[in-house]
This record gives structure tokens, C-alpha cells and sequence, in this order.
């Protein structure tokens, strides 16, 4: 596909930022400030992520109820159903609602202990579809689900995966986010492939702006998405030139960005991993441009 030149972008791409639970007052104040400069961006939503086996339970609950207090921007509240009974979920979902917080991110989640299979708590939800639809009884949430453009490390093929992203939107979620990749093309061929199952819903792509390969390349192993060799050439001798491994980092993704674009994707996730800088340029890249200041106070 011919990407269109920075110029021709509409400004019209609409973004979402993804967080995770800051662990010391020092982490927080980085999130903060990261959420200080992406929030004039006038994102649809901020998600906040919930550590494996909810080991962030309450620094998830903290940090989105405080999204949801300090700011106007919608926050969206990542929920697994790993060691969790459906009484706990719906503990967690409703006091969610009642703080404010109207969108969940509804995964299974991974076990623990990396490498171990996934067991469903006795009392527990079976897996994503399931705790969606157990949602949907709760409250009328706004439901986000995952997709895997290069497919989930356990489904047993692409189409069951595709399946299974169709029994989870049809359980109600409004939209998939996509667990990152680097070829779009990869995504192009999911996106036909959900549309020909009689998927609607947008499936949005999580962008990872990645600065450091060797980082990203242990994650990725454990998530099925593949580092493309590319990528170590790429950042061959930048080791000791972090500004200049920031601006390749920010043109690779706003590449990728440009491409989903010239394919008709309107709507961007970006894993910011807590840092402002990289997903604000290549927003910015993508027409993006400051919408309003303030927008971290509350209308009194
Ligand atoms: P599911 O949709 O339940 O699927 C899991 C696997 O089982 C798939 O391979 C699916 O094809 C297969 N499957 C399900 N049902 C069936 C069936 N009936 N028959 C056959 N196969 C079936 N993890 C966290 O712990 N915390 C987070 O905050 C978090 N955020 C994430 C955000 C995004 C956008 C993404 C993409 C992933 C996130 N994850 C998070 C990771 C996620 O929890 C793992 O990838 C997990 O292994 C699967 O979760 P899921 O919701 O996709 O599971």
C-alpha cells in the first residue's frame, strides 16, 4: 500500500494509551507526568494494565480510580480471570463502576508463573469470552477484548483463534486491541480474515514504540509476536546513542502508523510503557495535534 506523506494526514486518527501500575512514588510521578503530556492529545481512552495472576490488583484499582478522579479522560480498566472468582470479579467490576471507571479490558490473563499453563480458578471464568459475558450481567460496561495478529501462543490454529476473538465480541465487547507486531501486512491479513468470519467490530492495533530490542525480543517470545531481524540491524551500534535510538524507534512505529493508515485503520493503542515522549511524536507524526489544554482538570 502507498503510505500518504506526513503532510496528507487528516489529523483525523484517533488514539488510545496504555499504562502499567507504578510500582514506587518515583514510577508514579513518571506515569503522571507521561499522562500530563499525552492528555491534551484528546486520547478516546487511557487503559491501565493488571499485572499477571492480578498480582497489581490494587496498584491497577489506585492508579485507574485515580485516571478517573484527576482527569477527563475515560480511563479503562484491565480485568483477567486468572485466581479470581466470578464473586471476586464482580466485587472488583462494581466498585469500578461505582468510582466512574465504565470500560474494562476483559482478558484471561497468564498464569503466574511464566511457562505454566492456564487453570481457571474453581469458581472462576473459563477464559476471556466468558468473563465478558459475565460482565455484560454486571453493568453495561464498554468491553474491549484482545487479538492476536500473529496468532495467541496456545490457539490451536488461526481460524479457532479468529473464533474465539467472534465468541468474545459476540459475548459484547465493542472492540479488539491487538497484541503488537511489526509487519503490517500481518495485520492486514487478520483484518481479512476476522472480516470474512463476520467480524464488525474495529480492531484496533497496539503500536509498541521499541527502543531497545533486546528488551522487547524476551516479551515478545513470550506473547507470540515475532521480532522481525530487521529490527536488531536497525539498532545495531546505538547502544551508546540513546537520542539517536529514540528518533529510530519513533520512525519505525510512525512507519508502521503510516501504513495501517494508508489501509484504512483510523484508531491507534499505544503501549507507552509509562514514557510520554515516543508515542507524543509519533502521534504528532500522525497528525495528531494538542486538542486542549488542561484536559488532566476536571470540569468543576
Ligand atoms: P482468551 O481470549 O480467553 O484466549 C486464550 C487462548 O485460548 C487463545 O489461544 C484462544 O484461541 C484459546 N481459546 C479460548 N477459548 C477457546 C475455546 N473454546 N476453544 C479453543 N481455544 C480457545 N495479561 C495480563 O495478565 N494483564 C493485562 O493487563 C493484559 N493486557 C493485555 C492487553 C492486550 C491488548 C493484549 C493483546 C494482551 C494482554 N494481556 C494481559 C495478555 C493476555 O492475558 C494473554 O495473552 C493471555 O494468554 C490470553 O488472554 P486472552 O484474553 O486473549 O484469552
Amino acid at each position: 500500500l502507498d503510505a500518504p506523506l506526513y503532510a496528507d494526514l487528516a489529523g483525523d486518527a484517533e488514539v488510545s494509551f496504555e499504562f502499567f501500575p507504578p510500582r514506587t512514588e518515583k514510577m508514579e510521578e513518571t506515569l503522571w507526568s507521561a499522562i500530563q503530556t499525552l492528555a491534551p492529545l484528546g486520547p478516546r481512552f487511557v487503559s491501565v494494565t493488571y499485572g499477571a495472576g492480578g498480582s497489581t490488583r490494587e496498584r491497577t484499582h489506585a492508579t485507574v480510580e485515580r485516571i478517573a478522579r484527576e482527569t477527563d479522560i475515560p480511563p479503562a480498566a484491565h480485568l483477567t480471570c486468572v485466581d479470581a472468582s466470578k464473586a471476586e470479579i464482580e466485587e472488583i467490576a462494581r466498585a469500578y463502576w461505582d468510582a466512574g471507571v465504565k470500560h474494562i479490558v476483559a482478558l484471561r490473563g497468564d498464569p503466574p508463573v511464566e511457562g505454566t499453563k492456564f487453570t481457571p480458578h474453581p469458581e472462576g471464568y473459563q477464559g476471556a469470552a466468558d468473563l465478558v459475558a459475565g460482565l455484560r450481567k454486571i453493568a453495561p460496561f464498554e468491553i474491549s477484548v484482545a487479538a492476536y495478529p500473529e496468532g495467541h501462543p496456545e490457539a490451536v490454529s488461526p481460524e479457532a483463534d479468529i473464533d474465539n476473538l467472534k465468541r468474545k465480541l459476540d459475548a459484547g465487547a465493542t472492540r479488539a486491541i491487538t497484541q503488537f507486531f511489526f509487519s503490517p501486512e500481518a495485520y492486514f491479513r487478520f483484518r481479512d480474515r476476522a472480516a470474512a468470519a463476520g467480524i464488525s467490530a474495529p480492531i484496533v492495533p497496539g503500536i509498541l514504540p521499541v527502543s531497545n530490542v533486546a528488551q522487547t525480543r524476551k516479551f515478545a517470545a513470550m506473547c507470540g509476536a515475532a521480532i522481525p531481524d530487521w529490527m536488531d540491524r536497525l539498532f545495531e551500534g546505538l547502544d551508546d546513542h540513546p537520542a539517536a535510538r529514540q528518533l529510530v524507534a519513533a520512525t519505525v512505529a510512525a512507519e508502521l502508523c503510516r501504513r495501517l493508515y494508508a489501509g484504512g485503520v483510523r484508531q491507534f493503542h499505544f503501549y507507552t510503557l509509562n514514557r510520554a515522549e515516543l508515542s507524543f511524536a509519533i502521534c504528532h507524526l500522525l497528525g495528531k495535534r494538542v486538542k486542549k489544554a488542561g484536559a488532566l482538570e476536571k470540569a468543576a
